[in-house]
């Protein structure tokens, strides 16, 4: 308790933005936060987009000193070999990446990603360098049937088991129904569950590692609603879907006022 953990932002992209779009997004984002950077010294701004873009978006942020972490949005439970489709956390470590999303819902929706599978992405992350960003959450039908915080502690039980307790990692909580949505969590209900998932991080990793996780909010943040998330003691920073897309939206929850 006490320790100061610096904020994070960071911008899930999605499939959104080929890769010269993404060179136009990060250029106008630099532009638009330098002229307030004593403001935004003081937290961290990780961008994740499709890995078409990676290698672009690094040239970029290297060339032009951009204080902007790159992170993938997925990576293979594989090292490598005949894995068609499949991206390495080795290739992303190589790229610049120093973090990569595991476990969205999306993925765990669409390509039906178990705890099992998210905890094998972790693992893989960890073992390449990249810090995971895990991302765990309730359906609307699970919010209804076991509260909020049942669904996402037992996920993260499951993911951060056997874990070594000296990997860095992030949590980002994301209730499900909140993604996309426009209808965010409340920040106390968020507050709630983020401490809950703290707790999980104390018992799997211990008390280091549960005093320096940083513990973010996803689903429906916006400029008008940041403040509220970054005010409550468990809340680290965002997870940032849509609102990640454009310039002003984004560089304002950035630029964040408790
Ligand atoms: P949203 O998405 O901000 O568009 O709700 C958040 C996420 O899916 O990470």
């Amino acid at each position: 308790m006490g320790m100061t953990r610096t904020p994070l932002i960071a911008g899930n992209w999605k499939m959104n933005l080929d890769h010269l779009q993404a060179v136009a997004l990060v250029q106008k984002l630099h532009w638009s936060l330098k002229d307030a950077s004593h403001e935004f010294d003081d937290v961290d701004v990780t961008v994740f987009p499709p890995f078409t873009d990676l290698r672009s978006v690094q040239t970029l942020v290297d060339a032009d000193k951009i204080p902007f972490g790159l992170g993938a949005q997925d990576l293979s439970i594989h090292d490598s070999g005949a894995y068609t489709g499949e991206v390495s956390g080795e290739f992303l470590a190589k790229l610049g990446c120093g973090s990569v999303i595991v476990g969205h819902s999306e993925r765990r929706e669409y390509h039906a990603e178990t705890d099992e599978v998210v905890a094998a992405k972790t693992r893989a992350a960890v073992k390449h360098g990249l810090v995971p960003v895990i991302c765990v959450g309730e359906t609307s039908e699970d919010l209804e049937k076991h509260g909020a915080s049942a669904v996402p502690v037992a996920q993260l039980e499951t993911i951060l088991d056997g874990l070594a307790s000296d990997s860095e990692i992030v949590v980002a909580y994301e209730p499900v129904w909140a993604i996309g949505s426009g209808q965010a969590a409340t920040p106390e209900q968020a507050q709630e569950v983020c401490q809950k998932l703290r707790d999980v991080i104390r018992v799997s990793l211990g008390d280091e590692a549960a005093d320096a996780t940083r513990v973010l909010y996803g689903g429906s943040v916006k400029s008008g609603n940041i403040a509220s998330f970054m005010r409550e003691p468990d809340i680290d920073g965002a997870l940032v879907g849509g609102g990640s897309l454009k310039v002003d939206e984004f560089s304002a929850i950035v630029r964040f006022q408790k």
